[in-house]
């Protein structure tokens, strides 16, 4: 059991890391630690009582939400004080890079020890990315340089990347350093308001390995491009190695400046794509590994027919599943996955965006009722969100006029107009151009 409360805790943990602001999270997530599971309490202790206090003023609804969404059941959450931590927890500190000493080191203390080679699947949608990792662990500078993986959320960029790191730690003299694209940005900017951009350049010039993940970050910064730049060439040149993690091809980074697609393009450019089901398969037969109880052969095949494009979603499907077949000692059985797994399966067929979507953003950000979408009144102030809407439908997704019409019980020579009054009045109206702007982003987004 005790595998299991660490892992449904590190699952809620992602979950709520995801919804708060980095610093929240920080200060009053990251600081809990688990101690216990049964059928409907989760047991969290904290440091002291002022920590618990303040959680449970709180935080204690988001927490219960995130626990119970994890376990697929409503779940208590108990906060003690466990007063041997009485001292509040260090935050990390970034270090200077230094040489280590001789002797077999231990992993870069920014590095997720569980993100290891050892622990990665290899399929034929993520070989060419593994092996190309791989190499480059095995010869820093001397393989690919830089290497360049690519690929949607959730398909193990950062995995891999850090598998690079934990590879080459214990095994030799160099310096490793792993940072997202943000932290980095985070401390370029912190180091020009102190006035330290030269101890910054230092730093960062002086890692034998740099892993910047999530490089689509720098989309229109343009001083941080600069930076980043000089930063990418000062290390290219001494012959450090360069892991760089991106959501997608380089030259589709909206407001990238050209000179560093080529040079994120020199060395080998590897794509993560979906896995298989085979992959599925095996990854969940892997993490099953470290979970308290085994599910059969036909619920693993199951979880990965549903779950196909992500496999952080595949895993949190597994620890749901699993969570719910151990706290509530039962029999699972296919209608038992498929109803805890019932919000991910929604997940997978709303792909493709809806009308009902576009017309409660719209809705929502015209404070108006979802009702007056397919309502009759006239009135400038609901007729417009409402043709913003039509046309919103009419560009975000593929649907045909009448069915658009349809949504809006209206027929397909409305839609056109009002698709047609929206755009002759974004040619004049700034405001209006931003608001479709904003919301075009927000339900790209999802
Ligand atoms: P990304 O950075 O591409 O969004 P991550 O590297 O964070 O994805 O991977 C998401 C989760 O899936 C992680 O927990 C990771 O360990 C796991 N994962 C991804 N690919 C594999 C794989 N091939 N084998 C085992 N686990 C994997
Ligand atoms: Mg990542």
């Amino acid at each position: 059991m005790e595998m299991q409360v660490s892992l449904v805790w590190s699952k809620a943990r992602e979950q709520l890391s995801e919804t708060l602001p980095r610093d929240v999270f920080e200060r009053w997530i990251a600081v809990i630690q688990p101690e216990s599971l049964s059928a409907d309490t989760m047991v969290l202790s904290v440091a002291n009582d002022f920590y618990q206090t303040w959680l449970e003023e709180n935080y204690l609804p988001l927490i219960r939400k995130a626990v119970s969404a994890v376990c697929g059941l409503p779940m208590q959450i108990q906060l003690t004080v466990d007063a041997t931590r009485s001292s509040l927890p260090a935050r990390p500190v970034e270090k200077a890079p230094r040489r280590k000493p001789t002797g077999p080191a231990s992993a870069s203390p920014n590095l997720n020890a569980a993100y290891t080679f050892e622990n990665f699947i290899v399929g034929s949608s993520n070989s060419l990315g593994h092996a190309a990792s791989l190499a480059v662990a095995d010869s820093p500078a001397h393989a690919y340089n830089p290497l360049f993986l690519y690929g949607g959320t959730g398909l193990g960029k950062t995995h891999l990347m850090q598998a690079i790191g934990n590879h080459v730690v214990p095994r030799s003299r160099l310096s490793v350093f792993y940072t997202s694209c943000e932290a980095f940005t985070n401390s370029y900017i912190d180091a020009l308001q102190r006035k330290a951009l030269v101890d910054f350049r230092k730093r960062f010039r002086g890692y034998d390995v740099l892993l910047i993940d999530d490089v689509h970050f720098l989309a229109g910064k343009e001083g941080l491009q600069e930076e980043f730049f000089h930063t990418f060439n000062a290390l290219y040149e001494s012959r450090k190695q360069i892991v760089l993690t991106c959501d997608r091809p380089a030259n589709e980074i909206p407001a990238i400046e050209h000179r560093l697609v080529t040079r994120f393009e020199w060395g080998m450019v590897a794509e993560l794509e979906p896995p298989d089901v085979e992959t599925r398969i095996a990854i969940l037969r892997q993490k099953q590994l470290q979970c308290s109880l085994q599910l059969p052969d036909e619920i693993i095949h199951f979880i990965a027919e549903i779950i196909r494009s992500n496999i952080r979603s595949l895993e949190g499907a597994l620890t749901r599943v699993v969570s719910y077949a151990s706290l509530t000692q039962k029999q699972v059985t296919l209608e038992t996955v498929e109803y805890l797994l019932r919000d991910k399966i929604d997940q997978a067929q709303k792909e493709t965006l809806s009308a009902e979507a576009i017309q409660r953003a719209v809705a929502d950000h015209y404070d108006i009722r979802l009702g007056d979408m397919t309502g009759r009144q006239r009135s400038q102030s609901i007729a417009l969100p409402r043709q913003v809407a039509m046309y919103l439908c009419r560009t975000l997704t593929n649907q045909s006029l009448p069915t658009i019409g349809e949504r809006f019980g209206r027929n397909h020579a409305t839609v056109i107009y009002s698709c047609r009054q929206v755009a002759e009045k974004m040619k004049t109206d700034t405001a209006l151009r931003q608001t479709v702007g904003v919301l075009k982003q927000r339900l790209m987004r999802g």
